[in-house]
């Protein structure tokens, strides 16, 4: 839900420029991709690379990674679900200036709670918020835990573990599903650059 500002004499500036302009002078659109999926299931590792081949297009793109902005912007924050939801809707607020800036910024971040997802989505227009579903289950995950993790939340060492303490709900329309359990990731990062192009948010290649 919308909540109002706790300040009450402040107005919106516009400024001189605006989206379209961006847009038209850097040829790209700006688009918060966000890719939700369980620990370990390949939302970090593509959205660097989708990052890296899109910067070489001359593209304006950026990785917001979910440990990242937890040694800052949501320090103050922990896993609790009161947490977890605020740590989202921050995270949606920061993505909404980025897309607004004509960033393609890629969003990844577990972000296990389907309506949390859904208002990330209502706070953006349509079309600057791209639900993508890196998926992969929790057996895979488990199997490759790149950090650690799992072995330690099974260690009874994070009781808050998603896909082991607290649960993940998978997207039921998102407009990506990227399968990571069959192929290699350049195979995903292929799919996204496919669905920005045929979707006109970046240029087709000739
Ligand atoms: P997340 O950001 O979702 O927690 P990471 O990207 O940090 O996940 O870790 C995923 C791990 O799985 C990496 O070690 C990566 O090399 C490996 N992996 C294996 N196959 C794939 C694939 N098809 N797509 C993405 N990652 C893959």
């Amino acid at each position: 839900m919308e909540q109002q500002p706790k300040a009450r004499n402040i107005t919106w500036q516009d400024g001189v420029v605006q989206r379209a302009d961006r847009e038209r002078v850097r040829g790209h659109k700006g688009v918060a991709l966000w890719f939700t999926g369980l620990s370990g299931s390949g939302k970090s590792t593509i959205a660097a690379r989708v990052e890296q081949v899109l910067l070489e297009r001359g593209c304006a793109a950026y990785v917001l990674d979910g440990d990242n902005v937890r040694h800052g912007l949501c320090r103050d924050l922990g896993f609790s679900t009161e947490d977890r939801t605020e740590n989202i809707r921050r995270i949606g607020e920061v993505a909404k200036l980025f897309v607004d800036a004509n960033v393609l910024c890629l969003c990844a971040f577990i972000s296990p709670y389907r309506l949390v997802r859904a208002q990330l989505r209502d706070g953006l227009a349509a079309g600057d918020f791209v639900e993508i579903y890196v998926k992969a289950s929790l057996e895979v995950c488990e199997q490759r835990d790149p950090k650690g993790l799992y072995q330690r939340a099974r260690a009874g060492q994070i009781p808050d573990m998603t896909g082991i303490g607290s649960p993940y709900e998978p997207p039921e329309h998102p407009e990506l599903v990227l399968d990571t359990e069959r192929g290699d990731p350049d195979e995903s990062v292929n799919e996204v650059l496919g669905f920005l192009q045929k979707n006109g948010y970046i240029a087709s290649q000739t």
